[in-house]
């Protein structure tokens, strides 16, 4: 297309490492560098969270590894992926590492780049958009509205620094009007507990979006204090997003222009 050629790409040069963001899940939505990328690449080493529409679009003779940590399930550990990147680069491949949504928002893409650079492996970041921000917006919710919230939060609910419980909730609720957590599946209830101990109303609007931007993606609308209650998230699968705060009731007007 016009566009590529109009546009100056770096050489993806062979043994070296690209750490690539697919964005959310529709392809539609990756950056003009990962499609380049993606027609370069000799391997590409993707995570679990990798659209099978977004699969289906890289190039046929592309060989296509699936290496990924999943929530629950059975995963390599970091060190195997950062080893199998690091051997296929020094058999002098154009290694790209596909990951969901931008590498460096809760994806460990500085953990790999550091692991590629004490191998002495270049390595390149192109980012993607990330869940937080369009996972929600598909949803009809954006993440900052002029008169409605000056800050927004990005929360792991899942990290191995330490769970949400050991948060300093009173600080998150009072200064971020809108919360956006990531992998929240497991500790919805915590989360709306503390919440609404910290000081944050019970009809405060809480939106869940799983597999946003995809084929498959469903919303559920509620509120904090209902996530107290037995709520009904069969169809809410992971990856999810919650969104916790006054932007989630704009849906009602944005959510008909995705
Ligand atoms: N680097 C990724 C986040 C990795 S953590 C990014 O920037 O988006 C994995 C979490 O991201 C999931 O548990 C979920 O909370 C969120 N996520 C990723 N893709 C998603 C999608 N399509 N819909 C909803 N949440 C998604």
């Amino acid at each position: 297309m016009d566009i590529f050629d109009r546009l100056s790409f770096p050489e993806f040069k062979a043994g070296t490492v690209w750490l690539v963001g697919a964005g959310p899940g529709d392809p539609r939505l990756l950056s003009l560098m990962a499609v380049y990328a993606i027609h370069q690449a000799d391997v590409i080493i993707h995570d679990a969270l990798i659209d099978p529409d977004l699969l289906a679009l890289i190039p046929e003779g592309t060989d296509l590894r699936t290496m990924g940590k999943r929530g629950g399930k059975p995963s390599p550990k970091q060190d195997e992926i950062n080893q199998e990147l690091i051997t296929l680069a020094r058999q002098d491949k154009k290694v790209m590492r596909l990951k969901g949504g931008d590498p460096f928002v809760f994806g460990r893409g500085a953990e790999e780049a550091f692991a590629l650079m004490d191998a002495d492996i270049p390595v390149r970041i192109v980012n993607g958009i990330t869940a937080g921000i369009a996972g929600a917006a598909a949803a009809g919710v954006p993440v900052s509205h002029g008169t409605l919230n000056q800050v927004i939060s990005f929360v792991s609910a899942h990290n191995p620094k330490g769970t949400v419980s050991e948060l300093d909730w009173k600080a998150l609720a009072n200064a971020s009007e809108v919360i956006v957590f990531y992998m929240p599946l497991a500790q919805i209830e915590t989360i709306a507990e503390n919440l609404l101990k910290a000081g944050r109303k019970d009809d405060e609007a809480v939106c869940f979006v799983s597999r946003a931007t995809t084929s498959k993606q469903a919303e559920i609308f509620t509120t904090l204090q209902k996530c107290l209650e037995k709520l009904d998230l069969s169809d809410i699968k992971s990856p999810a997003l919650m969104i916790v705060g006054s932007t989630v009731g704009l849906n009602k007007r944005l959510k008909g222009c995705f």
